[in-house]
């Protein structure tokens, strides 16, 4: 309100800013922190998510289900003779192999299920409140899909298996990385025993 001469309100002044650059700008880092943040915890040949970040996904959910004493399982698995697969076909054919075996894994989850690119051509597949018979069950369907898929890659029709190992949190365990350690041993009983197939670690 702006007083006259004479003491009365007779004016008022309204400044007004316009601050759209401020918010665009704001809109664009926070688009810019999203994107630094998928990038930084996906990997980039499948999408799933790295080492770093399902390593920490599992931690927390460890954490959970320590609190609430719920279920929870791993499946770990990799993919057979790869070294083979890379070497007669090349490295693109392996590459696609990877992406084929990712994309197999998304349409066999479920929406809470946390899947990870490990290494290479290792995989991990958190399944949260879910015991070792539904673990399984998922730990079969998936060697069966790679089993009958087939990947095409220039002339080539290239068939592979995978060995999985399974574990889950009925018995005592200290830590995350102890159901890390105990689905990778599952997994090397499977390769030890021949390949294509699931093993169930027993304590
Ligand atoms: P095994 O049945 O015992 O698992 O035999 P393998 O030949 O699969 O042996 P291993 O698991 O040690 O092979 C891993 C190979 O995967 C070695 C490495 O060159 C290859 N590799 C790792 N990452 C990639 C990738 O991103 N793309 C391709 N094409 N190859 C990869
Ligand atoms: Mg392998
Ligand atoms: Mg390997």
């Amino acid at each position: 309100p702006l007083k006259g001469i004479d003491g009365r309100i007779d004016q008022v002044c309204l400044i007004i800013y316009d601050v759209t650059d401020v918010a665009i700008n704001r809109r664009q880092l926070q688009a810019a922190n999203a994107e630094l943040q998928r990038l930084s915890s996906t990997d980039r040949l499948t999408g799933l998510y790295n080492r770093g970040h399902w390593e920490e996904m599992l931690r927390l959910d460890y954490a959970r289900h320590r609190r609430y004493d719920s279920q929870a399982a791993l499946v770990m698995f990799d993919i057979d003779h790869f070294k083979a697969i890379n070497d007669n076909y090349g490295h693109q054919a392996g590459d696609a192999v990877i992406q084929q075996v990712a994309g197999l894994i998304r349409e066999n989850l479920r929406d809470s299920d946390v899947a990870g690119r490990y290494g290479g051509e290792e995989f991990v597949v958190l399944l949260p409140d879910t015991d070792k018979e539904g673990a399984l069950m998922f730990a079969e369907r998936l060697r069966y899909v790679v089993e009958a898929c087939e990947v095409r890659h220039e002339q080539h029709r290239i068939r592979f298996t995978i060995s999985l190992g399974v574990a889950d949190l009925s018995a005592p365990s200290n830590g995350h990385a102890q159901l890390i350690e105990w689905a990778d041993s599952a997994l090397y009983a499977s390769k030890s025993a021949g390949r294509n197939r699931v093993t169930l670690h027993q304590i």
